[in-house]
């Protein structure tokens, strides 16, 4: 439902409500965007294989990736908002929009609310829209999109979210949507999503973070998280070690260190040089920032993918040197 031309209530998730005061909690780490995904009592049109959200899963409808996103009324989660930012804790507002005929709508109608009592930075996660839509989200106040592929090859693109699982997405339209949203942000400010352990090998997902940067636009990674009632459920999370490397690799990749032609690979795909000495490659790994969460300026995603006692696949926050300690054992370095 939607008063004043904005939706009534949104979903916020459990760390950023805490965070934000809608919720008593102790956080192992805070958000440093507020993260709001759109309400709905329906599910999301599509049918990605990995989300709960998915029109065929069993799962719970309050949940994405494996944290849940308890409902709050817009007009008290804007005031938290305006509260935390002006506090200097919440640096961003990322909102996961969901495939629903209104979505454009409430999306906008959300952003115009939020950007009327505060100054910040909005991220919005959503289907490709076309560049008309696009520059009408830009000028009420969107200031990057992400257009996720989540997946790093056409053809298992097909099978977690296209054509082979009665999803709406098309390879072709994703790629060609993320150019359109660079004409219309510009190169840098549109983000995408990829997610780590659907069966790609790593010089596939290096193929696709070199197309992203060539294109101007910024992969954050995923690790793939198993949740019950998804068509995925019992498929396992990728091994540390892979993980560790596609960050490595992504790191120098996205900080223009190295590209695609410049590495190796073995016969099954894996990484075996970089492409950089090992001087670039001990400092890039020593200074622990490659393994910290990527995506959009500020977005830290705490406990998105992990559980709070671990493994981090992403560390929301600055690493500990035992933790680059152990990283460096994971690489063999
Ligand atoms: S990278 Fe982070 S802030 Fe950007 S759209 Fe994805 S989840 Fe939101």
């Amino acid at each position: 439902m939607t008063t004043n031309n904005y939706p009534e209530t949104v979903r916020v998730s459990t760390g950023s409500a805490i965070m934000l005061g809608l919720l008593k909690g102790k956080l192992d780490a805070e958000p440093t965007t507020a993260y709001l995904l759109m309400c709905r009592a329906e599910k999301c049109s599509a049918n990605c294989g990995f989300c709960p959200q998915a029109r065929k899963s069993k799962g719970r409808a309050d949940m994405l990736s494996r944290v849940t996103w308890p409902t709050f009324p817009t007009k008290k989660v804007v005031e938290a908002i305006q509260t935390s930012v002006k506090d200097g804790k919440i640096k961003r507002v990322c909102i996961q929009s969901l495939n629903y005929p209104q979505v454009f709508d409430d999306v906008m109608g959300l952003v115009k609310r939020i950007k009327s009592v505060v100054d910040v930075a909005v991220s919005v996660s959503c289907k490709p829209l076309g560049s008309n839509k696009m520059k009408v989200w830009k000028e009420v106040g969107v200031n990057r999109v992400s257009i996720a592929l989540d997946a790093a090859t056409p053809e298992i693109f097909d099978e977690v979210k296209g054509k082979n699982i009665g999803g709406p997405y098309r390879w072709e339209n994703q790629l060609e949507a993320l150019k359109e949203a660079v004409n219309v942000f510009g190169q840098g400010s549109v983000s995408t999503h990829l997610i780590v352990g659907l069966g790609e090998t790593e010089k596939q997902l290096c193929q696709t973070i070199q197309w992203c940067i060539n294109s101007g636009v910024y992969p954050a990674l995923f690790a793939f998280t198993p949740i019950a009632g998804t068509t995925l459920e019992n498929h396992s999370q990728p091994a540390l070690s892979h993980y560790r490397r596609v960050q490595l690799a992504h790191y120098l990749l996205t900080h223009k260190k190295t590209c695609i032609e410049k590495m190796q690979f073995d016969k099954d795909g894996k990484i075996t040089d970089f492409g950089v000495s090992k001087e670039q490659l001990y400092e890039a790994t020593d200074s622990g920032e490659p393994f910290r969460t990527s995506g959009c300026p500020s977005c830290n995603r705490p406990y998105y993918n992990e559980r709070p006692g671990g493994p981090l696949y992403n560390y929301p926050r600055k690493l500990l040197a035992e933790e680059v300690e152990k990283i460096k054992k994971t690489l063999g370095f």
